[in-house]
Order: structure tokens, then sequence, then C-alpha cells
């Protein structure tokens, strides 16, 4: 029996103590949390783990420095606080950034005071990060030459985390997590319709790779549908008592902008903060934050026009268009409005952007609403201490209940991976060794990696022309990540599909032969579907770094 299919047959024999609906960070920190404290926990995604919202974000772990401006202290804290913890538990898998803000005549706030500022939230972040500095218009333009410093005036430079591998790996390694912590998990599995009888819930379910109906059952709901949390509490008969709104962010990849490692910031046209992101060998742009009723609406003309605009203005580079654009991200932020909050007059970018839980005792349902990858360790908390309100019993977590395994570990691994050969150098990715990225993105199944090449060293060669990966990798991604489609290995799992365009990685070979690894002939065949579905320049175009 395949690992899905017993997942979804224990799915419907047990009796769980939670049910969690939504496989994006709010739905995979809750139930790496709940399972982790001992309680039986099943988690259902209708379509790919992190392939709502948690797939499109910025990838920063972040105190929240913009929050300031509204005078946030508090909240600014305490996601300050989330970023340590995290930085402290995820060393290889989150890295500190510096962010470069150039200020122009035109910004908000003049470079002194924003200075001040930035001592400000280093200090909220208990001096965990570097020490920001003021950096002089001289600087800006021997640091950061891609800045169009025409009108800039001077900038800060401060620090702030990221996640190297994207928001959506990070994601579903919280989940994979969950499952060797004892939650029963699957994805394509939607809910349908729900029924409470006798504090116990039926949940009607269909599995969206077949068809197929299923039922299920547990005593508590933890509705983390991301933007659909309110339909489908109404659904529930919870609906909670906050409201919900939407606001789209869009970022775009773009051929690599500046090899500095540093994030560029800026203020844009609406004055909201604008940034220049790398990843991998490339640089990512945005992102926008406009008013939107349909969670799922897609990238318009208009918000290419202002995005390319925004940074064309700002850098003194050879003008990016459209066709420079290699992959696009898409998703909504979900805003809370308690009470008698409503969007009214305010400026929307000052609404404010904290999570709510809402606990319904009487129906069994607790629903994460709004929230944020860098706030995610606080949810789980706080989800643990809400199951515990509403009866149920999460035991003392002996050892931490997140985090990477341990340093020993880890050292243990680098010694293996090279004697086997594999602490050769990366082309594409930034850690050092192609040791230490096997190790960031799997931590100990990378022991699996190994077992593999040292039977066989050929799976240890990079295949392809694209990435550093090799076939073993792909074989323990296959056994153990769950990969349904291509896109989820692609899009989700890998950042391939954000660092290449689609036609490139149908024509590749390496990826062919991993795409049948996955999936076999089928693998072949949607990773030529997948090809076509591009847009932009045609395959084989170089995308050559902008760099100045
Ligand atoms: C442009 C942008 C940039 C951002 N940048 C950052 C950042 O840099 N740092 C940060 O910390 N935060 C950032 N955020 C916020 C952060 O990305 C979101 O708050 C977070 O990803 C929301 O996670 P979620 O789990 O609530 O929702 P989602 O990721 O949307 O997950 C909800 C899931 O529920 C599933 N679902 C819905 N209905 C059902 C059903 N009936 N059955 C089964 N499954 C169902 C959906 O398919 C979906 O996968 C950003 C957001 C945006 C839009």
């Amino acid at each position: 029996m395949s690992n899905r299919s017993n997942a979804l047959q224990r799915i419907q024999e047990k009796q769980f103590d939670a049910i969690v609906v939504g496989g994006g960070i709010n739905g995979a920190i809750s139930a790496l949390a709940l399972s982790a404290h001992g309680l039986s926990v099943a988690l259902i995604e209708r379509g790919d783990f992190a392939s709502g919202t948690s797939q499109h974000s910025s990838n920063l772990v972040w105190g929240g420095f913009k929050y300031l401006s509204n005078y946030e202290f508090l909240y600014v804290s305490g996601l300050c606080k989330s970023r340590n913890r995290m930085a402290k538990a995820f060393p290889s898998r989150m890295v500190e950034k510096r962010f470069f803000a150039a200020l122009d005549k035109s910004s908000p706030y003049p470079p002194w005071f924003a200075a001040m500022g930035a001592n400000v939230y280093w200090a909220l972040g208990r001096f965990a990060t570097q020490r920001p500095f003021f950096r002089s218009l001289k600087s800006i333009k021997r640091l950061e030459p891609s800045i169009d410093a025409t009108t800039v005036r001077g900038g800060i430079e401060y620090s702030d985390s990221m996640l190297l591998d994207n928001d959506s790996r990070f994601v579903s390694e919280f989940i994979l997590e969950a499952e060797v912590k004892g939650a029963v998990v699957a994805n394509y599995l939607e809910l349908e319709a729900a029924t409470r009888t006798q504090d116990q819930w039926t949940l009607d379910l269909v599995d969206n790779l077949t068809n197929e109906a299923l039922t299920a059952k547990c005593g508590l709901l933890i509705n983390a549908a991301g933007p659909n949390v309110v339909p489908m509490g109404s659904e529930l008969d919870a609906q909670p008592k906050a409201r919900t709104v939407f606001s789209k962010g869009v970022h775009f990849i773009v051929p690599q902008i500046t090899d500095s490692g540093r994030i560029i910031a800026f203020y844009d046209d609406s004055q909201r903060l604008f940034y220049v992101f790398p990843m991998g060998h490339r640089s990512v742009v945005g992102t926008t934050d406009t008013s939107t009723e349909d969670y799922a609406e897609p990238v318009s003309d208009e918000d290419r026009r202002f995005v390319l605009e925004q940074i064309n203005k700002r850098l003194a580079l050879e003008p990016l268009t459209e066709e420079d654009i290699i992959a696009e991200r898409c998703g909504v932020r979900t805003l809370v409005l308690e009470g008698d909050e409503s969007v009214g007059d305010k400026d929307w970018t000052d609404l404010s952007r904290k999570h709510v839980l809402d606990v319904d005792p009487a129906k069994g349902v607790i629903s994460i609403l709004g929230g944020k990858l860098s706030d995610c360790l606080n949810i789980g908390e706080e989800i643990v201490d809400a199951v515990a309100e509403l009866g149920l019993s999460p035991a003392t977590s002996t050892e931490g209940w997140f985090g990477e395994p341990s340093e020993s570990e880890a050292k243990a691994f680098m010694r293996r991976a090279s004697r086997v050969g594999l602490d050769r150098k990366n082309t594409f990715d930034t850690a050092p060794t192609f040791a230490a990225t096997l190790w960031r993105r799997h931590g100990l199944r990378a022991n699996k990696i190994l077992d593999l090449v040292e039977k066989d060293p050929s799976l240890g060669l990079s295949f392809s022309d694209l990435t550093d990966m090799c076939e073993a990798e792909v074989i323990v991604m296959r056994d153990h990540e769950k990969i349904e489609t291509i896109e989820d290995f692609l899009r989700r799992r890998t950042q391939l599909a954000q660092l290449n365009r689609p036609a490139d990685l149908a024509s590749d070979e390496g990826m062919q032969k991993a795409a049948e690894i996955l999936l076999g002939d089928r693998g072949r065949v949607e990773l030529k579907e997948f090809g076509s579905g591009g847009q932009g320049r045609p395959a084989g175009h170089d995308d050559e770094p902008r760099n100045v």
C-alpha cells in the first residue's frame, strides 16, 4: 500500500482529538504543535501543502520594522521575539539578511529619523542581529551601485531573517515533522461538509486525485483555511466573530539585480515599502498591497506595469520589461477586522496584520484568522493552549517541539557526506557545499541520500545544468515528501519553477529524468505540459544578471 493510501485509510479508521483543515503555515504549525504535545491529529489540505498564500510570501521571518510607523511596539516586540526563536531553532533554513533602505526626497521619513527607528527596532529585537547603520549617499553609491542615487538623500542598513528554500518548503517540512510525531497528513484531500453530533465531528471529505469520498471523525476542528476561513466557518455553522478582508500582493522573479546578498528597500509611489530580494541566482521584486474581494485573483496587467515601473524608476539598470519576468507569485494577505472595525477611510496599509484565534467551545471549532510565517511559533503555542481550554489534555513536550536536528547530528552528517564526496561546491545554491544544501533541505532525511550514494556513487552526481541536485535526492523526495504532481516538485518542494522558465525546465533531459523518478511516465507528460504553460521569453534565453 502506498504512503498516501495508508494515510487515507488511517484518516478513515481513527478517531482524532483534532483535525486541522488547511496545509498552509497556520495548519502546518498547528498539526506539529498538537502532535508534539501527544494529541492524535490529522491534517488535510485540498491542494498541495502550502499551495495557498503560504507559497506567495516574501519569504521573510521578520519583526515587522514597518509596523513601527503605526506605533505597534508590543506587536513588533512579539514578532521580533518569534523571529529570534526561529533563527535559533532553524540555523540552516533561515539566514540573517541585511536590508538596505534607500530614502529619497519623497520618502515619508528622513534618513536620520529612519536610523533612529532602526535602532529602536534593533532594541525591540533584543540586539539579536547585527547592529543597524545610517548610510550616507556616498556609501549607498559604493555598496549598491544598482540603486539610482540621483534623488536619494541617504539610507539605513539593518537586519531581519529570510527563508532560504522558500516559504512553501518551510511549511511542508513542518507537516512532515508533524507526521514523524504521529500526525496523519494528506494533501489533495478536501473538506466538503461536516456534521456535529454529541461532541463529535463527522467530516465528509473528497480525495481530489481520485474523486473518492471519505469520512473522518474528530472531537475538535481547527479551521486553518487561510483566506477561506470565514466561508468555511459559516459552512460549519461556526462563523468566527471577526471578519476578514483581503490584500493582494504580487512579486516577480527577474534576472539578478544585485549579487551583494542584501535586500534593497525603498518607498514606492504609493509610499509603501518595496523590495528587491535575492532568490538563488535571481532577484525577486515586489510587492503590491491592494484590496481585492477575490482571494484567487490572478496577476493583472496593472500589477505588472506598476511593479516594473517602480523598480525601473529606482534602479540604475537597463529597464526591466515583462519579457524579463521569469516567474510570478501572487497571493492574498488575510487581514482581520474585529468588533465594529471597518476599512472605512483608513489607509489600507494601516490595517492591522495581527492574527486572531477564534474559539467556539459550543461547536468545538478553533479558527485561525490572519497570521504570518514570522509569527508561527506563537500560533502553535496558542493552539495548544486553546485545545486545553476546550477539554483536551496536551502533554508537556519534553523536548523542544520545533527546530532542526542537533549540531552534533549536523556535524556527523557533514563528515559522512565528505567521505562519500558530496562536499563539492554548489553552482546555484548559496550554501558553501552541496552537503550543506542537503542538510538544510532535508535534515536527518539527508542521511538517506548518503545511504543511496554509498551504494551507487553515480546517484550523487548533478543531473542537470539547471540545478545542483542529484538523483539520490530526488529518490528520497519521492519516497518521503508526498509529491503528487510535477508542480508540487518544481514550484513548492524546490525553487526550480521560480528560478527557471517552464520551457527550459521541460526541455532539460535531467529534469525529464527527475520527473520520471518522481511520477513515472506521468511525470514526463506533466513536465511537458508544464513547459507549455510559461510566458515571456522562449526556452534557451540566458536571463543574464543585470548587476552593475
Ligand atoms: C504578498 C505577500 C507577502 C507576504 N510576506 C510575508 C513575509 O515575508 N513574512 C511573513 O511572515 N508573512 C508574509 N505574508 C503573510 C503570510 O504569507 C500569510 O499570513 C500566511 O502564508 C497565511 O497562511 P495560512 O495558513 O493562513 O493560509 P494559506 O497558506 O492560504 O493556507 C490555507 C490552506 O487551506 C486550504 N483549504 C482551504 N479550504 C480547504 C478545504 N475545504 N479543505 C482542505 N483544505 C482547504 C487551502 O488550499 C490553503 O492551502 C505575506 C503574504 C502575502 C500575500
